[in-house]
């Protein structure tokens, strides 16, 4: 079999990038996944996610999720709304359908790639066991370097006795029934839903423990808005931008966006460190506030049937159900040249929003010829594994899309893309508001690029 463009992964960074390579080229594309249905992590995701961003700017670029329509009630009412996972899976589906019917996309779930050698893939079929070789005329797409990590398929960290009382967080509907006290077990987005879902099924506050090995710190959607609400998403980065260029170091820095509303955290009497860029509403939090058996002994180790072993003590289980909320998320990988011979390995390039992320790299490659260009448009920028990390995010972020400034066709492009959280931003313009906040930016996001590569370089 022969294809142009051989994609592994039919994640959304997958499915995003092929959906704006077919738009901006005649390519011909195979996208191979092993799972059985496209969407990548999202088809093994807890029943009761919903996006942590707005479903506004995510997706692919051909199509909208949703209606674009601010929730008026509810835990996030003033804010766009957000897909539930049945909402995500059926966009899948209907995304992989229009792909393949333009006759240039085929879609070949349930085939693992084995490795690739000289342009051409090995791919079996997991049903049958046969293997296929595919060569990949112009280049082979690495969909997965990324690829996210969901406590319904990573093994954990931690030993579990066959006694204990453990799930991971997908099955926590099912299995809530059968315990009065539950401990959550992670710190991140997954373990925040993990314990509003209980709140929400009248579990009383003091029938929650919450393990959490590090604190981490979130963003307050709110500020992270796009449509009719993108002049609250730019007057975010303003402050970013004049904190960037006032740090004086890279705990100030922190302590300044904290103080700005820019960064959140669930106990400003603990410290915080873990920071992955997840968004939680105002409401979410204090929800989420109402726990107040934190426990702070470090990782856990093992749980048996009657205790918890942790990194620096151990507790009584206490016949709670353990709920398993601590798989990476993200994968934290190191930078790699994004287009080399052959081959392009998908990463961040601006930070959050990898779907936009996927969606430019297609558009960069279908208009631009030599490989020196496209990554010196497009230079890989790893996630975050600490706060401190925020500066050289940002820092990267806005050096890149300097770089842009002189690449009008590229510019129109991001301003075309639903997927750019801030499309809307030419409508609102005129608006004294948006003036003033653009005019904040543009003064200090320079300096804030020197001073913060200069601060994560001192580290
Ligand atoms: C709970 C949760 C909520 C999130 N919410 C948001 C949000 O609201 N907004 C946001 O911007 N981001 C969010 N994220 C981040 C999210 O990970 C990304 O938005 C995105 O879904 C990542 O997609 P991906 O295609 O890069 O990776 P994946 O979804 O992991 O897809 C990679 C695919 O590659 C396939 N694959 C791997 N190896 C092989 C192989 N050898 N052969 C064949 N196939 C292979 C896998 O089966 C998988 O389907 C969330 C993440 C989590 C965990």
């Amino acid at each position: 079999m022969h294809t142009d463009y051989l994609v592994i992964g039919a994640g959304i960074s997958g499915l995003a990038f092929a959906d704006t390579l077919v738009e901006h080229s005649d390519a011909d594309i195979v996208i191979v996944d092993r799972r059985s249905a496209p969407g990548g992590h999202w088809t093994d995701v807890y029943p009761f996610v919903r996006l942590h961003s707005p479903s506004a700017y995510y997706g692919v670029s051909s199509l909208r999720l949703g209606h674009d329509r601010i929730d008026t009630e509810g835990p996030n009412a003033g804010l766009y709304e957000r897909a539930s996972a049945e909402e995500l899976w059926s966009y899948f589906h209907e995304v992989a359908a229009r792909l393949t019917s333009t006759g240039r996309v085929r879609l070949m779930l349930g085939h693992e790639v084995l490795g690739d050698e000289h342009g051409t893939v090995q791919v079996r079929d997991l049903e049958t066991g046969v293997v296929h070789d595919i060569r990949a005329r112009r280049r082979i797409v690495d969909a997965r370097f990324l690829e996210t990590s969901v406590p319904a398929t990573h093994t954990p960290t931690f030993e579990v006795a066959a006694d204990a009382s453990f799930v991971p967080v997908h099955r926590l509907p099912e299995a809530a029934g059968s315990a009065s006290d539950f401990t959550v077990l992670g710190s991140g987005k997954t373990a925040v839903d993990a314990v509003l879902w209980l709140l929400g099924h009248d579990v009383d506050p003091e029938h929650i423990r919450w393990v959490r090995p590090r604190d981490a710190y979130f963003h307050d959607r709110e500020a992270f808005q796009a449509l009719d609400l993108v002049v609250d998403a730019l007057e975010g980065f303003a402050i970013d931008a004049e904190a960037g260029a006032r740090a004086t170091s890279l705990p100030d820095l922190v302590a300044d966006l904290e103080d700005q509303g820019r960064l959140i955290r669930l106990d400003t009497a603990a410290p915080a460190t873990m920071y992955r860029g997840a968004m939680l509403s105002m409401h979410e939090l204090e929800q989420a506030r109402r726990i107040a058996d934190v426990v702070r002994l470090g990782h856990v180790t093992r749980i048996e049937r009657d205790r918890l072993v942790l990194e620096h003590g151990e507790l009584p289980a206490g016949g709670a159900l353990h709920i398993d909320a601590t798989a990476s998320g993200l994968r934290l990988a190191d930078a790699q040249p994004i287009f080399t011979p052959g081959r392009m390995t998908l990463q961040q390039v601006r930070h959050k929003t990898p779907p936009f992320n996927a969606a430019l790299l297609a558009w960069v490659e279908a208009n631009r010829e030599d490989d020196e260009e496209k990554n010196r448009l497009c230079p890989p920028n790893p996630f975050t594994r600490s706060v401190e990390e925020w500066a050289r995010m940002v820092a990267r972020t806005w050096r890149t899309e300097g770089g842009w400034r002189t690449e009008p066709d590229l510019q129109a492009w991001t301003y075309s893309t639903r997927l750019n959280m801030m499309q809307a931003l030419p409508h609102h313009l005129d608006e004294p508001r948006a003036q003033a906040a653009l005019s904040r930016y543009a003064g200090n996001v320079g300096d804030a690029v020197l001073r913060l590569e200069e601060l994560a370089a001192a580290g």
